[in-house]
């Protein structure tokens, strides 16, 4: 069947905020230059905000640019920060630390980042923006010269085995003279354009961290509206990067998370297991009781920073957001930077229209001469120099934070996160307590909770490039730490009637959080889009 196709002069993959922010911008130059331009959003959720997962605490500096009137427009920020903790937990005590000033919050929002994009969207269709949730972006379209042409969108109803079922619909092509992808951590088109363009030849590999969050309704009478903890220490050990945040939004809701940073070395650890276990301790424990979960989820996160952005543009497109890996690590916010991203993109495909050309080259320039490039500069040390352990990253944090102002005349670099696992039989297994059921949960009902869904009946999207790998490979020689670091537990090992162990990929839980595309030791694992709308259904994520 002949796939149908719609001409635009710019398509986006992804409606989170580096997208709609680059398509509002777009529309406002648009105006601005009394021109017509035709933009389009495709999203793979089912509805935009549905696949969208952060903390979050909003810095509100590209809002304020993009709408100085957002107040007025009734955008999503409505819980100002307030006190502040930052915490070094031991396993019973935990010991207050001053809040270092990358961590300050004072002018910022917490917020829910879906419904910040629910209300993105919402602008932008006000604008004449078509989104289109409910459609992956599947390939990346190429011309004859090797431009990327547009995308198009996943085949609906192709069966297990990758032939038409009955209500098979192709997908469509969407061309565009500008392609944004705005994929947000890992995206699995972007990982296609990295390699084609060479995009990483001069950049620092990009690491990463996995964040797996809850969102719970609390007594009301230990609410704090504002109120913003992050802690370090324990449960994690001295040489794992990581950390909690607990947020209280609006409506008795707090935010709960946890990050690890993705080049972890013990198989054995489990991140579920260590976010779980982290909300037992005595000083967060209170908060949970007599509350009640209502969702769950995972998501990557980059860690690279500066040193780890790749060459922005190629003919035909551009890349933004946390797709590229505009996130500010020590402040961990890339919802200002990803919002930025795109507006400096939107007014980069101006330029480039102006001039009849086929790639938006003034984008890195134009981002180079922004807040954002300053702000990734200065932070660029802190994450690597958690490498040498806890104890060396926190007092290198406070020299170059202090002393040094983030100007050391040195940049570190990074290691490839799927690098680091040590050999199972180099360490020690990790006994995690039981869940009790109140407080702490299983795997699968945690996954009951993000309202995960796809259509049984279609090709597996977590795809091996060699199907030996998981049994030769990751369970000899790491006992399996797939069941491990991915928090819905997609990947089992089980015994065929010969007694022969096989991988099983129960990719109907899969909450689209891409750390397998990410930590599998022997990168075999690759992560393609499901049938679009499949994944998960956060409502205030
Ligand atoms: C646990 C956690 C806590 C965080 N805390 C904070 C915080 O407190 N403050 C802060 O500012 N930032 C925080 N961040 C970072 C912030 O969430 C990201 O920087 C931000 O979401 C990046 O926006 P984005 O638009 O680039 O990508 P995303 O938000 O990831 O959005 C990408 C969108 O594209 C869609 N998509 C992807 N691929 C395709 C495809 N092929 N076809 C169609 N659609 C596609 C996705 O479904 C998604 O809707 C946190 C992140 C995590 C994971
Ligand atoms: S299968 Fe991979 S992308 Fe899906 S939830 Fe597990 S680790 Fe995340």
């Amino acid at each position: 069947m002949e796939r149908e196709s719609m001409e635009l002069d710019v398509v986006v993959v992804g409606a989170g905020v580096a997208g709609l922010s680059a398509a509002i911008r777009l529309m406002q130059m648009a105006e601005e230059q009394q021109r017509e331009i035709t933009v389009c959003v495709v999203e793979k959720g089912a509805e935009v905000g549905a696949h969208i997962l952060s903390g979050a605490v909003m810095q509100p500096t590209a809002m304020n640019e993009l709408f100085p009137d957002w107040k007025e427009r009734g955008a999503p920020l409505n819980t100002p920060a307030g006190d502040e903790r930052f915490y070094f937990m031991t396993e019973q005590n935990a010991v207050r630390l001053p809040v270092p000033p990358q961590m300050q919050n004072h002018g910022n929002y917490i917020i829910s980042l879906g419904n910040v994009c629910r209300w993105l969207a919402e602008q932008a269709e006000a604008m004449g923006v078509e989104i289109y949730p409910g459609f992956a972006a599947a390939e990346v379209l190429y011309h004859e010269d090797g431009s990327v042409k547009g995308i198009a969108t996943g085949d609906m109803g192709l069966q297990k085995d990758g032939t038409p079922g009955p209500n098979h619909e192709p997908g469509m092509e969407l061309h565009a003279k500008c392609t944004l992808f705005a994929e947000g951590a890992r995206g699995s088109l972007t990982k296609g354009l990295c390699d084609k363009f060479d995009l990483r030849a001069k950049s620092e590999p990009q690491t990463y961290g996995i964040g797996i969050k809850e969102l719970w309704e609390i007594d009301p009478a230990k609410h704090k509206p504002g109120f913003i903890m992050h802690s370090t220490g324990w449960p994690l050990d001295s040489e794992t990067y990581g950390g909690s945040f607990l947020y209280h939004l609006e409506d008795n809701l707090v935010s709960y998370g946890f990050v690890i940073g993705l080049d972890y070395k013990n198989p054995y650890l489990s991140p579920y297991d260590e976010m779980q276990r982290f909300k037992l301790h005595p000083l967060v424990r209170e908060t949970f009781e007599g509350g009640r979960r209502i969702s769950y989820g995972a998501r990557a996160l980059n860690e690279g920073g500066f040193q780890s952005i790749p060459k922005l543009t190629f003919p035909g497109g551009a890349l933004i957001g946390c797709t590229a890996g505009f996130l500010n690590v020590p402040k961990i916010k890339g919802s200002h930077t990803a919002m930025k991203s795109g507006m400096v993109a939107a007014e980069a495909i101006f330029d480039m229209l102006a001039e009849d050309g086929n790639e938006p080259v003034t984008y890195r320039e134009k981002l180079e001469d922004s807040w954002l490039w300053d702000e990734l500069y200065r932070s660029r040390n802190i994450r690597p120099s958690f490498q040498k352990g806890f104890f060396a990253g926190m007092i290198y944090s406070a020299i170059d934070t202090y002393l040094l102002r983030g100007k050391a005349p040195w940049t570190f670099r990074h290691h490839e996160d799927h690098k680091q696992l040590r050999k199972a039989d180099e360490v020690d297994r990790i006994d995690y307590p039981k869940p009790d059921g109140k407080i702490t949960f299983d795997k699968l009902t945690s996954v009951s909770f993000s309202g995960t869904n796809h259509e049984e009946n279609q090709p597996v999207h977590l795809t091996l490039k060699d199907d030996s790998v998981p049994v030769s490979h990751n369970l000899a020689l790491y006992d399996g730490p797939e069941q491990r670091f991915c928090p819905a537990g997609v990947y089992e090992f089980v015994q065929d009637d010969s007694g022969a162990d096989r991988l099983q990929i129960n990719a109907q839980n899969c909450v689209h959080c891409k750390t397998c595309d990410i930590k599998d030791p022997g990168q075999n694992i690759h992560w393609v889009t499901p049938e679009g709308g499949g994944g998960p259904a956060y409502p205030n994520m």
